[in-house]
């Protein structure tokens, strides 16, 4: 779910830190080998009797070799994962102002609902008659998404942003082709993140760039010149990932609508608006709203997505199933074949969706209720411009502010200075902070993106702002060598990213077999 920028300059090759300590360790921080390393043949965290004899009717197929499961004590076991734990940084740890992420508190009470036994023992499978209080907290959550964002119907099992896209754009693809009208074209703007791209491509349509204007906003011109019957779709992120709002956002649904296609938002920068704007409003056919961003759920590794789907009249008949429907008092699931007069376009995934993020994120409405929500986007495009209004002498700000949630700089200021965008991230590292987005958007150079949310603290965000100023004075002061030796205290310091994304290692082999196998 993290954006991941491309690396300028090769990565060193360097992959150790200074071993100065007899251990290995340092401090606290304590080195971890693979857990197959860590195997000691026999041990087990668990007693088990030796089985009886027994007649196996396996026909010959039983396994004949040792599983090669690497074998550990239970305080092995759990020291291993714990320290690995350590390892990784946190939104729970520090400030995370990853752009477009929207990394924010998950708090405690959301997690304590989760937790309940009637929500986190609940299987998808149970009767109807025993879940009622489940399907009724999926169904409200749809209506909180429906009430927010002006539209009629959502789609609730997206199981995240982009499987959101894939849904809003097939419900899209599926209503033209009912109407005898299959098109060929999707506009996409070039600050799009990959996913939009992505989506359409995946759906078979061709992908056709609208460029931006100076102020990093789409060119209506451009635009215009660019609809015509054969477009199927525009999918536009607003605010768009420099950070500002599509001021003509009104202007090109209507150009859209005028040629018969449809106008997917996504929605992922939601948190800028919650409570605010209702995208149904501004003309949106479909869009998805990350929960594990704007409401708060668990992001990255801490858990699932979620990205229900919210769509306008015309589309909301091709929606996936199944979905909730309340009726005599009653809750229950409606599948293809009972539903009548739907065209949906299918199942996108099994079940029901995110049952745990449904919890969170109602959690987390109703803790908000409306003008908390509203209070939450206010607080969010403040900090973003709290961070705007101290660094612009210092950084170099990509497009004119303000700017809405998230802020937008490039690498202008480090010009001459022989530091690239990714030394720049690397020695924030080293200060404690997880680096803002990198080399994302496309449309400016080294962009650095960053999103404070509304969850951290004035001293926080000045904590970073000082750390940021130092930083790049001291790059501009011509010390580049600090910054290429970045990150000096990370667990790790520079790795061949490209490899380890384009080579993987997914098979653990034993010394002994790897060097046979070199021979
Ligand atoms: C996060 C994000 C997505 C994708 O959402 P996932 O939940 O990560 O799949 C799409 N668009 C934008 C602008 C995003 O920030």
């Amino acid at each position: 779910m993290l954006k991941q920028g491309r690396a300028t300059r090769p990565a060193s090759s360097e992959t150790q830190p200074d071993q100065a300590t007899v251990s290995g360790n340092r401090g606290l921080q304590l080195e971890e080998k693979l857990i197959f390393e860590l195997d000691s043949p026999g041990s087990c965290g668990v007693d088990l009797e030796e089985p009886e004899v027994f007649e196996n009717h396996l026909g010959g197929l039983e396994r004949k070799e040792e599983i090669g499961l690497p074998g550990l004590s239970e305080p092995e076991v759990i020291r291993h994962y714990t320290r690995l734990s350590q390892k990784n940084y946190a939104i729970d740890a520090g400030l995370y102002p990853l752009g477009s992420c929207t990394m924010k508190h998950n708090p405690r009470l959301n997690e304590k609902m989760a937790r309940l036994p009637g929500f986190s023992d609940v299987h998808p499978l149970q009767p109807e008659s025993t879940v009622q209080g489940a399907l009724e907290l999926i169904d409200t959550v749809a209506s909180w998404l429906k009430v927010l964002t002006g539209l009629p119907a959502v789609a609730m099992s997206p199981g995240a942003g982009a499987h959101g896209e894939l849904c809003g754009m097939m419900a899209i693809r599926a209503a033209l082709e009912d109407r005898g009208d299959p098109r060929r074209r999707v506009l996409v703007p070039s600050s799009a993140p990959g996913t939009n791209p992505a989506t359409a491509a995946a759906l078979g349509y061709t992908v056709d760039e609208v460029p931006e204007r100076e102020d990093g906003r789409v060119d209506l011109a451009a635009l215009e010149a660019r609809l015509d019957r054969d477009v199927a779709a525009i999918m536009l992120t607003n605010p768009n990932t420099c950070g500002v709002f599509e001021r003509d956002i009104v202007k090109i649904a209507n150009l859209v609508h005028e040629v018969g296609a449809f106008f997917y938002c996504d929605g992922a920068n939601f948190n800028a608006l919650v409570g605010r704007v209702r995208p149904g409003d501004l003309g949106i056919d479909a869009m998805h709203l990350n929960l594990h961003k704007t409401f708060s759920t668990p992001h990255g590794g801490g858990g699932p997505g979620s990205g229900p789907v919210v769509l306008s009249e015309p589309l909301a008949a091709f929606a996936p199933f199944p979905w909730v429907v309340h009726e005599g008092g009653r809750y229950s699931l409606r599948e293809a074949a009972e539903a009548e007069g739907a065209k949906s376009f299918g199942r996108l995934k099994g079940f029901h969706g995110q049952m745990g993020m449904f919890v969170r994120a109602l959690a987390y409405m109703l803790s908000h209720g409306g003008d908390g929500l509203a209070q939450v986007s206010a607080d969010a495009v403040l900090s973003a411009n709290y961070l705007l209004a101290r660094l612009q002498d210092t950084l170099s700000v990509s497009f004119p502010g303000p700017c809405m949630h998230e802020v937008l700089f490039d690498d202008r200021f480090l010009k001459g200075t022989g530091v690239t965008t990714l030394d720049f991230a690397k020695a924030l590292i080293d200060e404690g902070f997880h680096p803002m987005t990198m080399y994302f958007p496309l449309v400016v150079h080294g962009a650095l993106l960053v999103e404070p949310t509304e969850t951290e603290s004035l001293e926080s965000l000045d904590q970073f702002i000082e750390v940021v100023i130092a930083l790049a004075e001291r790059a501009k002061a011509g010390d580049a060598e600090y910054f290429q030796a970045a990150p000096r205290f990370a667990p790790r310091r520079r790795l061949d990213e490209t490899r380890a994304a384009r080579r993987p290692i997914l098979r653990y082999k034993p010394p002994a077999a790897r060097s046979e196998a070199a021979e």
